[in-house]
């Protein structure tokens, strides 16, 4: 062995706050199933966390424009100023919030805003709150930070929700953040104006900081989006909304979300931002100005698709022995309870669905509720049938 093979044996000692880092689960069994698709394998994806619609074809003119203008170049870290006024329009037009443009910060998706607003809040030994189910990527990202993720478990018989009675029970002096997502991954529950006044009081008494990540705010189904942020300037002061246009407007791929926070902490994220990844892709900003033009009935459509979808899946899932689903308002996706299936915890349920039943869907334990799975209906009413079809049979014993 030469030295240049002995130093390729030897081990990588990789940094600790990546040693024990989990890859995201959705993202890791979206991929597994488009590989066994590519393979030939007949597979039904019910995991996928991504609208199947195309991008309004206004956005991607606006793209292709930004190229032929050569819009090629860096921009401000924080974004063009135009996308910034813009998003402060949004803000103020949808949720009653008003923002100066210095108070925007765009990001890389919603998922680096929300990665850098806990690198710019934390400090090692930070607790952060984290109601369960909770979106995968959270409690890893505030391990990123050296902070320690606080999970608050909740069930179906509590609609999944938090109140300030329960959060009593977890807040300490350490307490940092609380982060609320409604619409909810992965349950789609929904937090009505009232249960956001009650906890927005607490967070205010026990001086706290909310991340609002609000990304599915535009797929209701029952009830209507408020931002915690807008009931008043003191909780204003105290939240970092969080929003983006990937499912709102089918963009995903382009990568694109921002902050609105006040100005201390949109200052930081972009310092942030300026020594890390600098500007989102120019073209996508290009893009996301376009998308903030795009009629609210083009996205009214997506959503009333969606609405269908979801009645379906919640019927077809009702209707198998040992699953119980409760009717999500909100986002994409349907947090059934398999316990009384009794087939195993949810990585088990999971992984033989996929083998057996050929039918991608990802475990709850990724969300912290090892007694459910998480299905999307971001996918066609025919996929719907079909993998529910299949769910069926592989959960119906023989008779
Ligand atoms: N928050 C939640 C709750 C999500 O489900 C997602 C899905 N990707 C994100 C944030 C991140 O979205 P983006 O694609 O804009 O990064
Ligand atoms: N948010 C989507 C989901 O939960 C996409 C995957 C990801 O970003 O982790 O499936």
């Amino acid at each position: 062995m030469n030295i240049e093979q002995k130093k390729c044996h030897q081990d990588i000692r990789l940094s600790r706050r990546v040693k024990d880092l989990k890859p995201s689960i959705t993202l890791e069994i979206t991929a597994k199933a488009k590989k066994m698709r590519s393979e030939g394998i007949d597979i039904i994806s019910l995991s996928a966390g991504e609208p199947d619609f195309n991008t309004p074809d206004l956005v991607k003119e606006a793209a292709k424009q930004a190229i032929d203008d050569n819009f090629t170049r860096y921009t401000p870290a924080a974004g063009i100023l135009e996308l910034r006024k813009g998003v402060a329009e949004k803000l103020k037009r949808d949720n009653d919030l008003e923002y100066s443009p210095e108070c925007i910060s765009l990001c890389s998706g919603a998922k680096h805003a929300i990665y850098n607003v806990i690198q710019v809040l934390c400090d090692p030994n930070d607790e952060v709150l984290i109601p369960a189910p909770y979106w995968v990527s959270y409690p890893e990202m505030v391990l990123l930070a050296s902070a320690k993720p606080v999970i608050i478990p909740t069930t179906e018989s509590m609609n999944f929700k938090i109140t300030p009675d329960l959060l009593e029970k977890y807040v300490t002096k350490k307490s940092k953040i609380l982060i609320l997502n409604s619409p909810s991954n992965p349950t789609g529950m929904v937090y009505s104006g009232e249960e956001l006044k009650a906890l927005s009081e607490f967070v205010c008494k026990n001086d706290l900081i909310v991340i609002s990540d609000e990304i599915y705010e535009k797929l209701i189904y029952d009830g209507e989006h408020v931002s915690i942020a807008s009931f008043h300037d003191e909780i204003k002061q105290r939240t970092v909304v969080v929003n983006g246009f990937s499912k709102s407007h089918a963009m995903t791929g382009w990568r694109v979300g921002y902050t609105a926070a006040r100005i201390e902490i949109a200052q930081a994220m972009n310092n942030l931002l300026s020594q890390s990844t600098s500007n989102v892709s120019s073209i996508t900003q290009k893009a996301s100005l376009a998308a903030l033009l795009v009629e609210e009935s083009v996205i009214r459509n997506m959503r009333n698709e969606f609405l269908k979808r979801r009645d379906l899946i919640v019927d077809r899932l009702n209707n198998i022995a040992g699953v119980t689903c409760l009717k999500p308002e909100g986002a994409f996706y349907v947090f059934p309870n398999i316990k009384n299936l009794q087939r195993g915890p949810s990585m088990t349920v999971a992984n033989a669905l996929l083998d057996q039943a050929e039918v991608a869907v990802v475990p709850g334990i990724g969300f912290g509720a090892d007694e459910n799975i998480r299905l999307s209906y971001a996918c066609s009413a025919e996929d719907i049938t079909e993998g529910l079809n299949r769910f069926e049979a592989w959960a119906t014993p023989p008779s």
